[in-house]
């Protein structure tokens, strides 16, 4: 399975964040509110069945679960601009960012008495 163009809808993708409670989002009809229970709940033969038939929402739910920026990234299908990035430390937006998101002068601060 390919993710690397998906075409999402911003209404599946608001859809899809409903399904995961992120911001943004809003809530869809019955019907599709429980085809993504059964996308949640599908193992991989049968998301890949389901993806035949609906392949966006299929795509969106994917997408929200298996990547790290997942929600992300539908937030920005639904045209959600995103907060900016901050370190966690000094909430400076200027990255980059290590992994515990602490921007390069907060990951290695100088010592005060200038002794390295
Ligand atoms: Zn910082």
């Amino acid at each position: 399975m390919s993710l690397t163009s998906p075409t999402i809808s911003a209404e599946t993708a608001r859809h899809v964040l409903w399904h995961y409670g992120a911001e943004g989002g809003y809530q869809p009809g019955s019907f599709t509110q429980r085809l993504m229970e059964a996308v949640a709940a599908a193992d991989v033969v049968h998301t890949a069945r389901l993806r035949v038939v609906y392949p966006e929402l299929v795509d969106a739910m994917v997408l929200a679960c298996t990547y790290r920026d997942g929600i992300t990234r539908l937030k920005e299908a639904a045209g959600i601009k995103a907060a900016p990035l901050r370190c966690t430390r000094c909430q400076g937006e200027d990255g980059p960012f290590t992994d515990e998101q602490l921007c390069e002068p907060c990951a290695r601060p100088m010592p005060l008495d200038g002794v390295a």
